[in-house]
């Protein structure tokens, strides 16, 4: 059994991966519906975060830095910033945006053309 302090940042480093990759993948021209869809999955995420702590202090910062879902660019930027907010509190580095959606490419970019045919 690993510490407790191993486990968390294990769990850490797999939602922030999944949390990166929804928004690197969110449409570039959004509808309503999938914009209130994006903004209820962020906020239920802040909910049921399975560490306390985490999620308190992350639903503080939902507040104060409301998901943008305008777009593709904008989510993950939002995203990024949101983290970064993570990793000032942590005393972590700050994480450079800038290829946000490169550095979060799944593998699945197939899936949208094969969903236009
Ligand atoms: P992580 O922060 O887990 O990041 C994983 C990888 O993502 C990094 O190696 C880097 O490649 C990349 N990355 C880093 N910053 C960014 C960014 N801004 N944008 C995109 N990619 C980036 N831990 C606590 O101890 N206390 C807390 O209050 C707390 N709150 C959390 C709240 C949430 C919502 C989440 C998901 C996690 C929280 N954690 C918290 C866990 C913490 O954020 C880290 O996941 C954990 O400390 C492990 O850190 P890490 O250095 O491995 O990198």
């Amino acid at each position: 059994q690993m510490n407790n302090a191993t486990l968390k940042a294990q769990l850490g480093n797999a939602a922030w991966k999944l949390f990166h990759t929804i928004l690197a993948r969110y449409p570039d021209k959004p509808s309503v519906q999938e914009r209130n869809t994006l903004s209820q999955y962020i906020q239920l995420f802040g909910q049921i975060y399975p560490c306390g702590d985490c999620a308190r202090h992350f639903q503080k910062l939902l507040k104060k830095y409301p998901p943008q879902t305008s777009s593709r660019k904008t989510a993950a930027l939002w995203g990024c910033d949101i983290h970064n907010k993570v990793n000032e509190r942590l005393s972590k580095p700050e994480y450079d945006c800038t290829t946000i959606l490169e550095d979060y490419d799944c593998g699945c970019g197939e899936d949208e053309k094969e969903a236009d045919r």
